[in-house]
């Protein structure tokens, strides 16, 4: 959509911090970090929101997915579970949609937050 302002960094046309890309997907880091690691990933093909997708999105919402904790870890803030030292680091995954839920920016996006405590809730 020529409009849109992450169909614009999917296509270069703005700049953004990348931090993976392939054919379907770009991950970027958010301009406004509600935490100390937060990146947003995307689909380069434009849909506006979580509720606007179809069956045809399933693998890309697939990729998003497991990108999430791929990328946190690549970050610095992946999940650990180590049996000898127990648990630790982590991040949250949120969609937002709709202005109820939130969304500013109406093409999907995956935020992936994560770092040492406190920013729980921020966005
Ligand atoms: P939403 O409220 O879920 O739609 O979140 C949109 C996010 O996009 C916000 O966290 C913004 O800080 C972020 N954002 C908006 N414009 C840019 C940009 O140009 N580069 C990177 N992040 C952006």
């Amino acid at each position: 959509m020529s409009d849109c302002i992450f169909c614009k960094i999917t296509a270069k046309q703005i700049p953004s911090t990348v931090i993976y890309e392939d054919d379907d997907v770009l991950a970027f880091k958010d301009i406004h970090p509600a935490a100390p690691v937060h990146f947003l990933i995307v689909p380069k093909q434009h849909v506006a929101t979580l509720a606007d997708c179809t069956d045809a999105h399933a693998a890309v919402l697939g990729k998003m997915m497991l990108l999430a904790p791929k990328l946190a870890a690549e970050q610095g803030c992946g999940y650990v579970n180590d049996s000898a030292t127990g648990t630790k680091g982590g991040f949250k995954t949120v969609f937002n949609t709709g202005p109820d839920g939130g969304q500013e920016v109406y093409h999907l996006h995956l935020h992936v937050l994560g770092g040492p405590q406190p920013w729980r809730g921020q966005r």
